[in-house]
């Protein structure tokens, strides 16, 4: 919940309002007037929100924190009018089972209302008033864009030209480990404007050699939300967009449509070959690495059709296990960051326009031996993935095969619609509910996801429940959660509500 007030805020009456047993962490968060800025100092400060937008905004906010983060609830107040130094500006508290995720949404709400909210600010100084200023440009005004990628900028291939192709730039990195770790950091020093984190996974201990983005205090935590966390906390005038959840057949379109190039740093073939698939059929660039111990492998495929997928090079999807992957066969840290940085580089090189050699050769790299090689390859002429009728591509038998739990609206009568428990785990503000009885004519369950703890959930082993949201990717998400927690009973309706109004309205 989120609300603007001009009179006082008390933290105390606030604070008794998140109570939950549920909750074993409550994280707030006050920002108070203090007495100077930038040298000056400061008597009072006033502040003017478009309340309107600020509202529908940080509605927006709230529930991305929600989606990221597994808490129970969060609370925001924002004051405006006059304030006198020591009067609190801002609360923002969140409960949660766990502190981590407690810290984590409190610290994303806080930085994404600073700077997405239309409210303004005017000190008022001993003498003088500051004019009014909007909170969101504070930070990224200490500064300019052209100081900070100044070294960059004087490269002859970069330019002005090249910094702002950068800035433009929307990338997808699938995959937030070690290659994720090392390619997020440069990609976001280099000032890509949008980048997307796709992990499902959370961070364990035998990552850390590697991953180093997260350190042993990230131990459990969910690696897009954090990743994207800290890459937003270090790096201004970038947007990062997390998307906790695994890649697969049945998202993997929806996800990579909304990027102009891919950054592949999974580390199983399946999802390589899907991304090399995909990438291919929606003409998106997509720049791939596989590192094994001390060496790895470098390649990429262009949106003007150049460059080779991975069909050209292997006709099928090599099975799982049949080349040693990080987790069993060992991995030197450095190795990956190698291939990471590299990976980065190439993404700098086709969103500025350089030219890159990845187009007709894939590099092997042997960090042991320190031999670097280049090998020619061609595109296969009979490659199924690169014909031009790319719209019979078929993503299955993945989709079959690994997401029975992923159910289609359109193959569904209403007899089979009644084996199923319905949950409709949108939250109270989207008006749950009302528009599935209707066009399904049947009882829907309201559980918010909000209030869900998948680690300590209530659902009834002899049911069968299917999870619907809006679009189907909250419902994906809790259902990957579930039953990485052993609920075999759970289903997700794929294209959430707006595929069931397609069927019955449209
Ligand atoms: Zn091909």
């Amino acid at each position: 919940m989120f609300s603007l007030t001009d009179q006082s805020i008390d933290p105390a009456l606030l604070r008794e309002r998140l109570k939950d047993v549920r909750a074993g962490a409550l994280a707030t968060f006050e920002g108070r007037v203090r007495n100077h800025n930038d040298g000056q100092a400061v008597t009072a400060l006033e502040y003017e929100a478009y309340n309107a937008l600020a509202v529908k905004e940080s509605a927006r906010i709230l529930q991305e924190a929600r989606e990221q983060f597994d808490i129970y609830e969060v609370h925001c107040v924002h004051r405006t009018g006059t304030l006198l130094l020591g009067d609190v500006a801002v609360w923002v508290g969140v409960i949660a089972a766990h502190r981590d995720a407690a810290f984590s949404a409190c610290r994303y709400v806080i930085d994404e209302i600073k700077a997405r909210l239309p409210i303004w600010k005017k000190e008022q100084y001993a003498h003088m008033e500051s004019s009014w200023v909007n909170c969101a440009h504070q930070r990224e005004a200490q500064y300019s864009r052209e100081e900070l990628y100044s070294r960059q900028m004087m490269l002859p291939q970069m330019g002005i030209s090249g910094q702002e192709r950068l800035k433009a730039g929307r990338v997808l990195l699938v995959g937030a480990g070690g290659l994720g770790s090392s390619a997020l950091l440069y990609l976001a020093g280099a000032g890509v404007g949008t980048i997307g984190i796709c992990d499902g996974d959370r961070v364990d201990v035998s990552n850390l050699h590697r991953q180093i983005l997260y350190g042993v205090n990230d131990i459990g935590a969910k690696k897009a939300a954090l990743a994207s966390e800290k890459i937003k906390a270090q790096y201004p005038f970038i947007t990062t967009v997390c998307h906790p959840l695994a890649i697969f057949a049945g998202n993997a379109e929806e996800l990579v449509k909304q990027y102009d190039v891919i950054v592949d740093c999974s580390d199983n073939f399946e999802t390589k070959f899907l991304l090399s698939d995909v990438c291919r059929k929606l003409r998106k660039t997509l720049i791939q690495a596989s590192v094994y111990q001390f060496e790895g492998q470098l390649s990429a495929s262009f949106a003007d059709g150049s460059g080779q997928c991975l069909r050209c090079l292997w006709k099928e999807t090599p099975e799982a296990g049949c080349v040693g992957t990080c987790t069993d066969r060992g991995v030197v840290g450095a190795t990956v960051g190698a291939f990471g940085s590299l990976q980065a580089s190439e993404v700098i090189k086709a969103l500025c326009g350089i030219n890159s050699e990845l187009g007709e050769n894939i590099v092997l790299f042997d960090l042991l031996g320190l031999s670097l090689r280049k090998i020619k390859v061609k595109r296969d002429q009979n490659c199924s993935a690169c014909d031009e009728d790319r719209q019979t591509m078929d993503f299955s038998p993945m989709q079959e095969t690994l997401h029975d739990w992923k159910l289609d609206i359109l193959e569904m009568s209403s007899s089979d619609l009644a084996g199923y428990e319905l949950v409709d785990i949108r939250e109270s503000n989207e008006d749950p509910g009302q528009i599935l009885r209707s066009l399904l004519r049947t009882d829907v369950v309201q559980m918010p996801l909000s209030t869900v703890d998948v680690e300590s959930t209530q659902l009834s082993v002899q049911k069968q429940y299917l999870f619907i949201c809006q679009r189907g990717v909250r419902s994906d998400n809790l259902v990957v959660a579930l039953r990485s927690r052993g609920f075999d009973n759970v289903y997700s309706l794929a294209g959430g509500v707006e595929a069931v109004r397609r069927k019955y309205i449209a």
